[in-house]
């Protein structure tokens, strides 16, 4: 029996672990593409869930407001793909009359989609002989086959993704793409790979000479730069100052208390404080109630730290930066976070 029969066979007496998976319908395919690209499967399903609920057709998901979206991707990071989710589903309603394309290559010309989703899509939903080749995919070809190229070197995807091609079946692309997946999560997996349960044991080069664990190769990556963040809430009369972050950044789009950036995550001392929050806000006359220690959020180029101010004040706030508004606190839950605000928001709270 051929690589991909074995796989096939072994995907039909699997148990269905999550609603995607077996799914035909392109909308519904298309929402967990951009969710799997973010996040693993378990955290990805209640997300799944909310979009589903909140925006059942892509007519409702290219109609809401941005905000909107921002709230239900809240939490996943990469908002940049929400934006990329919210253009796609706007283009196939204006270009396509609501249908999501049934071609790879007219896929490909959707923002966010890349030739991972466009193959997942059109294999999946539409039986284009198309391979997937995902973290979990690259997992199982480089042990079966002993490849060591690096899986993050420029060369990679084309070298996996010809060899999937040669490996993929005629009949039935999108049954051998979830079966290769589906063994790179649940059997392949990165640590401790269950192989005496795995229906290709008998050809893989990785297991015969015991060297699961060298595959797949890695180069290193370069360091995370770090950011220090020192964000103010301050607060005049039960309503907090917050701003929406531009679209140069990270978290383009998502809204936080006002921040310095500054060269250390070292508190401020009482006068520098002081000169800040005059020079930005005007406030002359104020009380530092509490002051949090560094938290650090690793994202994947970047290493942010943030510290919080909680600051009560009578006086009302002048920000020179006219992004920055007064919103009643109990009003903030309306708005997106990124996580470390949504973290020190809840924090705060209880
Ligand atoms: Fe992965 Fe082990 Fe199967 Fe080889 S035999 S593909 S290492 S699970």
């Amino acid at each position: 029996m051929r690589f991909a029969e074995k796989l096939i066979k072994w995907n039909a007496t699997q148990p269905v672990r999550y609603p995607w998976i077996g799914e035909t319908d392109p909308y519904r395919i298309l929402l967990s593409e951009f969710l799997l690209q973010q996040t693993r499967s378990a955290q990805a399903l209640p997300y799944y869930q909310l979009m589903l609920a909140t925006f059942p057709t892509v007519h409702h998901l290219a109609n809401a407001p941005e905000d909107l979206l921002m709230k239900t991707w809240q939490g996943l990071g990469y908002y940049s793909r929400a934006r990329n989710l919210h253009k796609t589903a706007k283009a196939i309603v204006q270009t396509y009359d609501g249908a999501v394309p049934d071609s790879y290559s007219s896929l490909l010309e959707l923002p966010g989609i890349g030739p991972y989703s466009a193959a997942a899509i059109s294999s999946f939903a539409f039986g284009e002989r198309r391979a997937v080749v995902d973290g979990n995919v690259f997992r199982v070809l480089a042990r079966h086959h002993a490849i060591s190229t690096p899986v993050n070197s420029p060369k990679a995807r084309k070298e996996f993704t010809d060899l999937a091609m040669k490996l993929l079946r005629q009949q039935d692309p999108g049954r051998f793409n979830q079966a290769i997946m589906n063994l790179g999560a649940h059997v392949c997996t990165p640590k401790n790979p269950v192989c005496h349960d795995c229906p290709v044991q008998s050809t893989c080069q990785a297991l015969v000479n015991r060297m699961q664990s060298e595959f797949p190769v890695k180069k290193k990556k370069s360091p995370n730069r770090d950011r220090f963040f020192h964000y103010f809430e301050i607060d005049y009369r039960n309503s907090v100052l917050i701003e929406k972050r531009d679209t140069k950044d990270i978290w383009a789009g998502l809204y936080q208390f006002p921040l310095i950036e500054r060269s250390s995550n070292r508190q401020m001392n009482a006068r520098a404080l002081h000169q800040q929050l005059q020079a930005l806000f005007g406030l002359t006359s104020f009380k530092l109630e509490a002051v949090t220690r560094p938290r650090k959020q690793v994202l994947s180029h970047q290493n942010i730290h943030a510290r919080f101010y909680q600051i009560t004040t009578r006086q009302k706030p002048r920000p020179i930066d006219e992004k920055i508004t007064l919103v009643i606190r109990e009003n903030l839950e309306n708005f997106a976070f990124p996580r470390t605000v949504s973290w020190y928001i809840k924090q705060d709270q209880t």
